[in-house]
């Protein structure tokens, strides 16, 4: 029998890890019992709540249900790629405690891989009802942002719910960077894509990790990891500004050479060395944003640390090596 590995980060989530539990039990037995055995892998972000002990708890009951715990909180990413490492099933799915991502969807995806046609099956939120209308705003114009200027297809309302083959899963994994942007990551690795969409669904307990200032550091973070155009800008400004400056050297002299010297145009000159000394500035911290980003990378720190886990094995041993 084939086996599907759903792989959850946690954070704080100590009242929605049970309940998700029951709804992925009661599509199993809806909809895979026959088919297909389960394996869930909690992921505990380094919680601060009792989010841990409910994991415990419920391995205790099943033997299905397996976890890893970090030493601190890593971020959803890190959390990700230790479920990927870790995760032994024929298909990979990821998805969020809260139940926004619904299991229902599950049957369908498997379907489509079923099918041969797809090697990956992603949920795509139709529409951003109940987000704030500013956050909805800045998060439209990022996607269209992002996609200008980068080659790797990524989708505006895809989530990081999907469900995915074994080679897939090891594609994900041939990506060791340490800045991970998964919905960037996904899209470079390409495949052929299943698009799942649905309507979006209201967190019903605990409170979403994403303060918009949160999310404004992860999207300058992809836009960093998936294109190199505002470095590039920055060489291009440079070029039109010496244009531009020899083009008024030229009329100044001329200028000059025609009526004199008379001191003049004090504020003009105050106006320009301080719009072209900010432009400077900008890309001092556009190119120092693609350094400190090499410099992390170059680091090769890991990227989670392991507390505890009941796997009782690693990913390198079971593989042999
Ligand atoms: N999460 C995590 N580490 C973090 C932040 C979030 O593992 O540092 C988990 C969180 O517990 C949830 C998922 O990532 O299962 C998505 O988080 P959230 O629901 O807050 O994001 P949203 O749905 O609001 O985008
Ligand atoms: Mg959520």
């Amino acid at each position: 029998m084939k086996q599907i590995s759903i792989l959850v980060p946690c954070y704080n989530e100590e009242e929605n890890i049970r309940p998700f539990r029951e709804e992925i039990r009661r599509v199993f037995r809806e909809s895979f019992s026959d088919k297909y055995t389960l394996e869930l892998l909690y992921i505990d972000d380094g919680s601060r709540d009792r989010t841990l002990e409910r994991i415990r708890e419920l391995a205790r009951e099943d033997p299905d249900v397996k976890y890893l715990s970090f030493s601190r909180n890593f971020g959803k990413e890190a959390a990700l790629y230790a479920g990927l490492e870790h995760a032994f099933g024929d298909y990979v799915a990821v998805m969020d405690v809260d139940l926004q991502d619904p299991p229902s969807l599950l049957p369908e995806m498997a379907k489509a891989l079923e099918s041969g046609e797809y090697d990956v099956a992603a949920a795509r939120r139709e529409d951003r009802k109940g987000e704030p209308p500013v956050r909805s705003f800045f998060a439209r114009l990022f996607y269209r942002l992002i996609r200008k200027i980068s080659d790797v297809d990524i989708v505006d309302g895809a989530r990081d719910f999907r469900l995915m083959t074994r080679q897939y899963v090891e594609s994900l994994l041939e990506l060791k960077e340490y800045n991970r942007f998964s919905k960037g990551l996904f899209g470079w690795v390409g495949y052929r894509v299943k698009w799942i969409a649905y309507e979006n669904i209201k967190r019903e307990k605990g409170n979403t990790k994403w303060s918009f200032w949160k999310l404004f550091l992860y999207s300058i973070d992809g836009i960093v990891a998936f294109s190199v155009v505002p470095a590039v800008m920055a060489a291009a400004f440079g070029a039109v500004f010496c244009a531009a400056a020899f083009l008024f050297l030229f009329v100044v002299f001329i200028r000059a050479m025609i009526y004199g010297d008379p001191v003049a145009g004090w504020p003009s000159l105050v106006c320009i060395i301080l719009f072209v000394s900010g432009i400077q500035f900008f890309f001092m911290g556009v190119l120092g944003e693609y350094m400190a980003k090499t410099y992390m990378e170059v680091k090769r720190r890991p990227v989670y640390l392991c507390r505890e886990s009941n796997l009782g094995r690693r990913r390198e041993e079971d593989k042999g090596a």
